[in-house]
C-alpha cells in the first residue's frame, strides 16, 4: 500500500539570536511561517524489501539512512520497536541547504506518515524524536505559524497570526549555505535580546493583516554576514526593493531571500524584473504560498 504526504517549506519572518550556549548551540527567538509553495512530496510504500530505503527526484541528494528522512524512519522504528520494510520517494522542489528547512520538513513528514500508520509513540516521545533529528524538525511536525524559542523547539502560537498578508516571493541563488557557516560568521555583538520592538510589530501586523507592519517587523540576525560575503545576495535584495518589496530578507541561515509585497500584482512585476535580469541558471524564483494548518 502506498501513501503520499506533502512536506512544507518555511521562512523565518523574524530570527533573533539571543544567546550562545556553552555547548556551542545558539538560542533563538524566531517566527516560523509554513509554506505549501514551494513544497516537497513524499510517497511511501509500506511493503517494500526489509529495511528503510529513501530515494529522491534530485540527483546527488543523500539516500537511505544518509537522508534525514531515512534517519527519521529509523528513529521511529527504534523508538516504537518496529521492523521496517519501507521505501520513501521524495519529489524535491524545495532548494537544498537554502534556509527553507527542506530536510527537516522531510524528516517530520516521515514521522507524521509513520505515526498515522502505526500510532506507536506518545506525543512527547514523538516530539523528542523530532528534536533529536534537528532543531527545525519539531516545528514541521505541526507546521503552524509559531514563535519559537530555545534552540527552536519551544513554541507558542499567537492567536489569529497564522496567515501572512500581502504576497511572498522567494529567490534562491542556486548555491548552498550550511547553517554552520551562517552561525560561525555571526558577529558576537549581535547576540542578545532585541529591544527594537520588531517582534511585537510583526505579530500585530499578522494579527491585523497589515502588510506594512509585518514588513517593518522583519529581521534576521544571520543575514549581515551573508550579504557581506555574497554580492549576488545584495544585488537580489536591491532588485526586490527597487521593484516594490516592502521587506527583503534572508530566511533562516540563507541563502534564499524572501520579498514581501503589498499584493500579487506587485509580486508578479518583481518576478518579471528578476527574470529579465538573471538567468534561470543563477536563480530560482517561487511564489510563496502560506500553509494554513
Ligand atoms: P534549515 O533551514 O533547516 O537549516 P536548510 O534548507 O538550510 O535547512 P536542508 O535543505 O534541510 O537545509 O539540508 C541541508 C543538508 O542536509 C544538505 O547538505 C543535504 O545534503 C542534507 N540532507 C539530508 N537529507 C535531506 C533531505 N531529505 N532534503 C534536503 N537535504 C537533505
Amino acid at each position: 500500500m502506498r501513501q503520499m504526504e506533502i512536506s512544507c517549506s518555511k521562512i523565518n519572518l523574524y530570527l533573533k539570536v539571543t544567546a550562545r550556549r556553552p555547548d556551542g548551540y545558539h538560542e533563538l527567538e524566531t517566527v516560523f511561517l509554513p509554506l505549501d509553495a514551494p513544497a516537497d512530496q513524499i510517497e511511501v510504500d509500506w511493503e517494500d524489501e526489509p529495511g528503510i530505503r529513501v530515494v529522491s527526484s534530485l540527483p546527488g541528494l543523500p539516500e537511505n539512512l544518509d537522508n534525514l528522512a531515512g534517519r527519521a524512519a529509523a528513529a521511529y522504528a527504534r523508538a516504537a520497536g518496529l521492523t521496517p520494510s519501507w521505501r520513501f520517494h521524495i519529489v524535491k522542489q524545495v532548494p537544498v541547504a537554502a534556509g527553507m528547512g527542506g530536510g527537516s520538513s522531510n524528516a517530520a513528514a516521515v514521522l507524521r506518515l509513520l505515526q498515522r500508520r502505526f500510532g506507536a509513540l506518545s506525543e512527547p516521545v514523538l516530539a523528542e524524536t523530532a528534536l533529536q533529528l534537528g532543531a527545525d524538525v519539531p516545528f514541521f511536525l505541526h507546521g503552524r505559524t509559531a514563535v519559537a524559542t530555545g534552540v527552536g523547539e519551544i513554541f507558542r502560537y499567537p492567536e489569529h497570526c497564522a496567515n501572512c498578508p500581502g504576497a511572498l516571493l522567494l529567490v534562491n541563488p542556486r548555491f548552498p549555505v550550511s547553517a554552520k557557516w551562517a552561525y560561525t560568521h555571526l558577529a558576537p555583538e549581535r547576540i542578545g535580546a532585541d529591544d527594537s520592538g520588531k517582534l511585537a510589530l510583526l505579530l500585530e501586523g499578522l494579527r491585523d493583516s497589515d502588510v506594512e507592519k509585518v514588513a517593518a517587523g522583519v529581521l534576521n540576525d544571520l543575514s549581515a554576514a551573508l550579504f557581506d560575503k555574497f554580492p549576488l545576495l545584495r544585488l537580489l535584495r536591491r532588485v526586490l526593493r527597487e521593484n516594490g518589496a516592502l521587506a527583503a530578507e534572508v530566511t533562516g541561515s540563507g541563502p534564499t531571500l524572501f520579498g514581501l509585497f503589498p499584493d500579487a500584482a506587485a509580486r508578479a512585476r518583481a518576478r518579471a524584473a528578476l527574470q529579465e535580469r538573471f538567468s534561470p541558471e543563477s536563480i530560482v524564483v517561487f511564489d510563496g504560498g502560506v500553509h494554513r494548518a
